[in-house]
């Protein structure tokens, strides 16, 4: 029994069944977080320590919003890409195919001055400043604090997007065109780049890499195709066809 399981296990190995990509225990993290990712993100709460002794049955808000935010630093800073074989052409006959920056948490503190968990605000959205200086603005549910701790994934692409509003040139949404959609902000096209697409594009692209070239746990993967794929509906105004090849590049599969 053993020596079949051993045999499955090394045959799983030689077809290159990669390991999942997993958060690091509470006290690294913490470390991590009082060390370097505060100062990147550098949100308007005090620098501690992560709450690391309590179960999370035990946790107040504020220390789950710190483990969570940490989680997202972690994730934009360490996540492992496949960054081979890259399409040959961009979707876009004026695009260019990049691979995500070494550090999107670097990507983001370029471009963000900071967050501000913000209860007032209706809207998770970009601030700028007459001086210049620009700001993140999380509300409560950007956390989901009702549900079990998310892995920071979500939340990154949240980072992602705001920040692309901030930087390095500022970025607004169009209106968008999609059915069921007035009213709202979306952006023209697709991104297969990191630099100059739209918050939406960026986060969406990010996200994707994620999907299929990461080895995080298979669930988070499938919350974040989800996303691109209500992105790609509802908040890109590109058409279907071209929406369809970014999902078929991308995703793996089609809308
Ligand atoms: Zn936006």
């Amino acid at each position: 029994m053993k020596r079949a399981l051993l045999f499955i296990l090394l045959v799983a190995s030689a077809h290159g069944y990669a390991e999942d990509q997993t958060l690091p225990a509470c006290d690294v993290l913490s470390e991590l977080w009082v060390t370097k990712y505060y100062d990147k993100l550098y949100p308007n709460w005090e620098k501690e320590p992560l709450e690391c002794a309590k179960p999370e049955s035990e946790l107040t808000s504020w220390e789950k919003v710190s483990i969570i935010t940490a989680r997202a630093a972690y994730v934009l800073d360490q996540t492992i890409f496949d960054r081979t074989n890259l399409p040959a052409e961009p979707i876009l006959y004026y695009g260019e195919i990049k691979a995500p920056p070494a550090s999107m948490l670097d990507w983001i503190y370029d471009r963000s001055d900071g967050i501000v968990y913000d209860l007032k605000t209706k809207n998770t959205h970009a601030e700028r400043k007459r001086n210049g200086t620009g700001y993140v603005h999380l509300r409560p549910e950007d956390y989901h604090l009702d549900q079990p701790m998310e892995m920071g994934i979500g939340l990154a692409g949240q980072l992602i997007h705001e920040s692309r509003h901030l930087g390095l040139t500022k970025y607004d949404h169009v209106k968008c065109k999609l059915p069921d959609t007035e009213g709202k902000n979306c952006d023209s096209t697709i991104n297969e780049d990191f630099e100059t697409g739209g918050s939406h594009a960026i986060a969406a692209l990010w996200l994707s890499w994620i999907v299929t070239r990461s080895n995080w746990p298979q669930v988070e993967k499938n919350k974040a195709e989800e996303t691109v794929r209500w992105v790609m509906e509802f908040r890109i105004n590109e058409s279907f066809e071209i929406k369809n090849e970014f999902a078929l590049r991308y995703l793996g599969k089609p809308l």
